[in-house]
């Protein structure tokens, strides 16, 4: 009988322990997870702190002899070394699992940039459930708080954050709002918006000290200028959690580099999700795409290979859909113009709508977009598909809103 273990009980690691029962019905399933909580998503902590959900509306699975019935066992420990010749964990009680098949799907945690004070108390995350209850108890109505980040996971608090009633600072380092995936007329346009429903935004401005004032917090921005807070939530972008594998051979960059199987640099050894650098699917550049439809696929396909049915990853797709407290805006591939590509612009100010694509030759390779929701499908099918667009790519860039035409006249409405 065939041990697998899993390290990391998110969404990719139970889809993972779920796809490996489906393909085997005797193998040995170990789920591991460091929190103290049932396999929970954090994409719905927005909605737990919004109130729209409790608790439980988190967890991945709402039955609860969910794992039991599939016999998949969980266990509570944390990883903290790895042998991969004696095919070994240990975890941080000193304890050891052996294992045929090991998946890492650790995922990533939040970093916490070198600035004076950000180990005081009332500096939060918004990662875990736990972050969660702290930041439900901080952040109340008429509480000052500053958010440091508007990246991906900044801006999709923001709105569950605002409904808590609180005077609300974002600060972000870059010259705009979401600068690793938007333009600067997307960037702008966001924050636009943020502030027309009453958030503060600083922009190419950074967080220099925390310090103490009572209760509160005096927050120095590098303008001079200071805020005294009740809280601040630190959303500066996260890491992969891969300190477990020092010396244990697992070849690792920014995250742990996995092939097209979603096999390590050691045999038997997988790693799927936030904590996986796979491959982008049309650049061929290595990528840390901490998304959770990317982690559960990822998972999935990890799990048949270590069941030995081969399945091999087309590539990892990198593309956003953000809602920035009711404001959709979307990045796909390379949205960023190069030197040969062509664009097309589409502008409504007022209208809070917005579309720019980015053609490499005769594909469309990238886009931004604010608004324009009814598009999102059909942008992801030209970009994901390559879509050699002929004659489309010119009445494209004369008018983008005939994107929706360019993909039934290539006969994609048949095949997405
Ligand atoms: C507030 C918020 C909102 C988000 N919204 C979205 C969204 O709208 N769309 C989207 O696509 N993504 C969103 N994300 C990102 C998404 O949650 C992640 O991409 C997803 O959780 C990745 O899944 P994973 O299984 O790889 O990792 P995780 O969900 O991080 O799970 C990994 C698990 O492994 C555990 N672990 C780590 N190290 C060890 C160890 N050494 N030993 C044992 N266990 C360990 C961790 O504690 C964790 O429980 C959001 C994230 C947050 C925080």
């Amino acid at each position: 009988m065939i041990r697998h273990l899993i390290i990391g009980n998110g969404p990719a690691g139970v889809v993972a322990a779920e796809t490996l029962r489906r393909a085997d019905a005797q193998a040995e399933i170990t789920l591991l997870g460091d929190e103290a909580e049932p396999p929970y998503s954090r994409m719905a902590i927005p909605y737990l702190l919004s109130g729209k959900i409790g608790e439980a509306g988190t967890y991945l699975r709402k039955d609860a002899d969910h794992f039991e019935r599939l016999r998949i066992k969980l266990l509570h420990g944390r990883a903290a070394a790895l042998d991969a010749g004696q095919q070994t964990v240990t975890l941080s009680d000193g304890s050891t699992l052996a294992w045929d098949r090991l998946l890492i799907a650790s995922g990533a945690h939040p970093v916490r940039p070198p600035i004076p004070g950000i180990d005081l108390p009332q500096v939060l995350s918004c990662w875990t459930l736990a972050d969660a209850r702290r930041i439900a108890a901080a952040v109340a109505p008429g509480a000052r708080v500053v958010q440091m980040g508007a990246g991906f996971i900044g801006c999709i608090i923001l709105e569950s954050l605002a409904a808590r009633g609180p005077q609300l600072t974002v600060v972000e380092m870059g010259e705009r709002m979401v600068p690793r995936m938007m333009d600067e007329v997307a960037g702008a346009m966001i924050r636009r918006w943020c502030e027309g429903k009453g958030v503060q935004v600083r922009t190419a401005r950074r967080v220099v000290s925390i310090e103490p004032a009572g209760e509160a917090l005096r927050v120095s921005l590098d303008d001079g200028e200071i805020l005294e807070v009740d809280a601040l939530i630190n959303a500066t972008g996260v890491k992969p959690n891969v300190d477990f594998l020092v010396g244990s051979g697992v070849a690792v960059d920014q995250g742990i580099l996995v092939n097209d199987s979603m096999q390590t640099s050691v045999a038997g050894i997988y790693a799927a999700g936030d904590v996986a650098e796979a491959v982008e699917f049309a650049t061929g550049r290595r990528v840390v795409n901490a998304i959770q439809p990317d982690a559960v696929e990822q998972a999935r396909i990890a799990a048949l290979n270590m069941a030995g049915q081969a399945a091999a990853l087309p590539g990892t797709f990198v593309f956003n859909v953000l809602d920035t407290m009711g404001l959709i805006s979307t990045s796909f591939g390379q949205w960023q113009e190069f030197p040969g590509c062509s664009s097309a612009h589409l502008l409504d100010e007022a209208g809070y709508r917005y579309l720019r694509l980015v053609f490499d030759g005769e594909q469309l390779v990238g886009a931004n977009s604010i608004g324009h929701t009814e598009n999102i499908g059909v942008l992801r099918g030209l970009i994901q598909g390559r879509v050699r667009l002929g004659d489309w790519k010119a009445r494209l860039l004369e008018n983008p809103l005939l994107l929706s035409e360019a993909y039934l006249a290539k006969g994609l409405a048949a095949t997405h």
